[in-house]
């Protein structure tokens, strides 16, 4: 009998983790993916603030798939589906036939129409967009050396939008590079003067966590010397700053955009209904309405049924669902038992301030026990070694961690060229 054919589409946390579930079963699974790697995106604002190289929160996708010998990874992009003929189409014409489909496209960013930010703000989805970011951040400080008093307004000046987890970690490493590692490399530099402003548009930071949680995280971010603007809405950016709702301008020459994602130009070319932040309404058990062959998981997977939850755009509802939608085919081809529906085991959530300052909230399930300060930091450290890919990165990061924790050190402080279309997010994902 023929072997079924299974395409995945996006090697991230939901194909990975779709991917692995047929290792052992007698199918043949095409992973397809525009880059040869998969990314650890929870780790990309370190590789931005010079604490980790790029290659610690990135692993080929080929060396995850060694050894499982019913998958194959064909690096291309996916332009399309047909679902008449059931066929992938690819941007460079081709097309991948299938029997099964899982699209695990992800999110790309949400800018809400805010005029410049595609054009001016710097975002943090991508390995490309995270090495360009501490690129230019370093450039700043070089030419702030180089040109001293002449320096352009608000180039030492560094604004986040939006006050979730990204913008709260990227803020806390942000001072903490700008107060303890930048100072030794540039002497002639007045890094006193050098702010980071954090803006977020509710009257308050991380608002998925609990008060006490929130309260103790701003607290922390206030007295390591980030700006907070709560309330704070941005009406525009431009190449020499933002302005606010109010009427507020703040000159920067970096704006970083961590306000809010929807999902992936692959939710509309599915050809399927869309809901909230774009992302494709789904059947309880995650396959596309009146096509049961097609099946989304992770950040592009939206409301589940007419009544039920569209599950936070995180990386373990991603691998949840990609496994699940996996196991779903599996049962259709008569090996395991079809469930009706996807439910998500959510196990907590954690973001770190800084130096020995983060937050941790179990689900009630596993206790609901809350953590903040040192505790909240180890857990963080560990559960964050857990899930990085690959016994290499693990070490790499590490050790990077270590030296930076002990040194105040940061090893990856390299300007590489830019890659072009930095705020081309229309383009992206
Ligand atoms: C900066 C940042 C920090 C985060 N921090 C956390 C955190 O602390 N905790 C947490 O749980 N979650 C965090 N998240 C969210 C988490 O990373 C996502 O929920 C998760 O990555 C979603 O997994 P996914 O598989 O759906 O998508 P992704 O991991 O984004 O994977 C999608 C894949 O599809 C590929 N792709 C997309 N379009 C195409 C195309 N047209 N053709 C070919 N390939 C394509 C992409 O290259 C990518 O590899 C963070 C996200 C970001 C950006």
């Amino acid at each position: 009998m023929k072997q079924p054919h299974i395409v995945i589409i996006g090697a991230g946390f939901a194909g990975m983790s779709a991917a692995r579930t047929f290792r052992r079963h007698d199918v043949r699974v095409t992973l397809i993916d525009r880059n040869n790697y998969y990314t650890f995106q929870p780790l990309l604002y370190q590789v931005a603030t010079a604490l980790l190289e790029a290659d610690d929160v990135a692993r080929s996708v080929r060396a995850s798939l060694r050894g499982q010998r019913n998958a194959r990874f064909l690096q291309a992009d996916v332009s399309g589906v047909d679902h008449d003929s059931k066929e992938v189409l690819l941007a460079d014409g081709s097309r991948v036939a299938f029997d099964w489909l899982i699209n695990c496209a992800g999110s790309r960013y949400n800018h809400f129409g805010v005029p410049g930010v595609p054009e001016h703000a710097f975002f943090l989805k991508t390995l490309t967009e995270a090495v360009n970011l501490r690129s230019h951040i370093l450039s700043c400080f070089e030419r702030a050396s180089r040109d001293g008093a002449a320096a352009p307004p608000g180039l030492l000046e560094f604004v986040i939008v939006g006050g979730g987890p990204t913008g709260v970690e990227l803020a806390g490493s942000l001072v903490e590079l700008f107060g303890r590692v930048l100072p030794k490399d540039f002497p002639e530099v007045d890094t006193g003067a050098v702010r980071v402003h954090l803006v977020e548009a509710q009257d308050s930071i991380l608002t998925a966590y609990p008060p006490r949680l929130r309260c103790y995280a701003a607290n922390v971010l206030k007295k390591r010397g980030v700006q907070l603007h709560l309330d704070t809405q941005l009406a525009a950016v431009t190449a020499e700053g933002a302005r606010t709702a109010d009427g507020q301008q703040l000159a920067s020459r970096t704006i970083v955009w961590a306000a809010g994602i929807r999902a992936s130009s692959l939710a509309p070319a599915m050809d399927s209904p869309l809901g909230r932040g774009q992302r494709l309404e789904l059947n309880a058990d995650l396959s596309l309405p009146e096509r049961p062959w097609a099946f989304a998981a992770g950040d592009i997977a939206g409301q589940l049924g007419d009544e039920g939850p569209a599950h936070p755009q995180v990386g373990q509802v991603a691998i949840q669902q990609g496994r699940f939608a996996a196991r779903q085919i599996l049962a259709r081809l008569g090996r395991g038992r079809v469930r009706p529906e996807f439910r998500y085991s959510d196990r907590g959530n954690m973001a770190i301030i800084g130096r020995n300052a983060a937050i941790a909230e179990l689900s009630p399930r596993l206790g609901g026990l809350r953590l903040t300060g040192f505790p909240g930091f180890i857990a963080w450290l560990f559960i964050h070694l857990l899930y990085l890919p690959g016994h290499r990165n693990r070490f790499g990061a590490l050790v990077n961690w270590a030296i930076h924790y002990f040194t105040f050190d940061r090893h990856a402080r390299l300007i590489t060229e830019m890659v072009p279309g930095k705020g081309d997010c229309e383009n992206r994902n």
